[in-house]
């Protein structure tokens, strides 16, 4: 358990993260952070149409969890959409659900979610190069600097 809870297995990232009230000039906006859980949790309940048991599973959370990740996103859509705030999805604890490593060579392959939390990759499993990198999805935010960052997604809290 323990590091199981800590990342929130998210399967799409949305490919639009940036939404602003149209006409508000940027430097007097005030902006909600969505994080990207935050998101999936939308996604997987209102978009979807899945049940809660459903959704914790796909995230591999608690329906607990799940319910206050769910709660806080409407909050933040509907302060946004209510107060005329712009909305930027990003950050968070998440890894996806498949991730895709190049190595220099040009060696593609995927890696699910179990094996990101408990070991992620060090070597192309094809020529064994240390040289390798996580290809970042359309809207993934790839800012930050050290390995743990770029390894595990969101970036921290
Ligand atoms: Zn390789």
């Amino acid at each position: 358990m323990g590091r199981r809870q800590l990342w929130r297995r998210v399967s799409s990232i949305p490919m639009v993260t940036y939404f602003k009230p149209a006409g508000s000039p940027m430097t007097v906006l005030e902006e909600v952070q969505l994080l990207v859980e935050e998101a999936e949790a939308i996604r997987l309940k209102d978009f979807e149409k899945l049940e809660q048991e459903e959704s914790a599973q796909k995230m591999n959370i608690s329906q607990s969890t799940f319910s206050r990740l769910l709660d806080s996103a409407r909050q933040k859509i509907a302060d946004a959409l209510l107060n005329g705030k712009a909305i930027r999805i990003e950050g968070g604890k998440f890894e996806m659900a498949m991730r895709r490593f190049r190595c220099l060579q040009g060696h593609e392959w995927e890696v699910p979610f179990e094996t990101m939390i408990s070991a992620p990759p060090e070597n192309c499993p094809e020529c064994e190069t240390p040289n390798i990198m996580p290809l970042f999805p359309p809207g993934m935010h790839r800012g930050g600097h050290g390995r743990g960052r770029h390894f595990r997604g969101g970036l921290p809290e």
